[in-house]
């Protein structure tokens, strides 16, 4: 059984020789169940080379897509959250808001930056539903704010994309005032004459599709994504009626008036660079 053991002691293999096999080589479609190599995936902007799929991404990788060279100027990078209502549910809402960070090394459910797309430079503002399910709170809602108050002094259009289950229930009516404020502050972007695009992934929902979310000059979205203000269970109960096949998916939505059009996530930046130009 020689060939079991090593007979020669000392063998080294120096760490640039060893055959590389590191963790996510490979990226399983959970859509078609295909695989392909996670560079192949990251390259074609992380939809599935064989059905198109749209992974979900948070602000990194959109960050990535979007900025020239991925260089941009993080906005309020380390705004974050408070405990107006003293709120514990399962856990104290502090001690979730830190276990969240320590997990996903986000400060909050949205990254806001600066930075040139095309050479065009633009202020944009992207959710992280990996952040307590991308909810909308103060620090959200004042990041957006504070976005576009951006926008309007460097005159830059402002992009917005959302991924949000909605208001966050911890801060409860300090969300929902998030709404009011940032509309507020759309207004005066629009006074300002800059345009404001707003890109709904997969999901956006609750009090984030009732404001920002579908204040754009051009509401677009995403393939496949799941839009809408109640989650169809709720719906159906208050309607007594069954729903029509694809239901607040994006295409349903679209041929519904509700949206301007739908963007493959790798024309994303291009289709944005023309729409910015035209209305500049
Ligand atoms: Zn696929």
């Amino acid at each position: 059984m020689s060939w079991f053991v090593r007979k020669d002691k000392g063998i080294q293999t120096p760490t640039e020789m060893k055959r590389e096999a590191p963790d996510g080589l490979w990226y399983q479609c959970p859509n078609c169940k295909k695989a392909m190599h996670t560079r192949e995936h990251k390259l074609n902007a992380y939809t599935c080379v064989h059905c198109n799929y749209h992974e979900k991404i948070g602000s990194e990788a959109y960050f990535s897509i979007l900025f020239d060279n991925n260089t941009f100027t993080e906005l309020d990078a380390n705004m974050m959250s408070a405990d107006p209502l003293n709120f514990t549910d399962t856990k104290s809402y502090p001690g979730r808001v830190k276990a969240t960070m320590m997990k996903t090394g986000l400060k909050d459910a949205v990254r806001t930056a600066y930075g040139p797309m095309n050479d065009q430079i633009v202020t944009v503002a992207c959710m992280d539903f990996s952040f307590i399910g991308g909810s909308m709170g103060s620090v959200v809602g004042e990041k957006i704010a504070r976005a576009i108050d951006h926008a309007i002094a460097s005159r830059t259009p402002f992009l917005m994309i959302s991924r949000s289950g909605g208001a966050r229930m911890m801060e409860a009516g300090y969300s929902l005032m998030q709404m009011a404020k940032t509309s507020a502050k759309l207004a005066l972007l629009s006074q300002a004459r800059l345009p404001y695009v707003s890109l709904l992934t997969d999901p956006t929902t609750g009090g984030v599709t009732a404001s920002y979310a579908m204040l754009g000059d051009f509401n677009i979205a995403e393939p496949g994504a799941l839009i809408g203000f109640a989650g169809p269970r709720v719906i159906r109960e208050t309607i007594g009626k069954d729903l029509p096949k694809g239901f607040q998916e994006a295409e349903f939505v679209l041929e519904h008036g509700f949206l301007d059009f739908i963007v493959d996530r790798k024309d994303l930046k291009d289709k944005l660079s023309s729409l910015f130009g035209m209305l500049e």
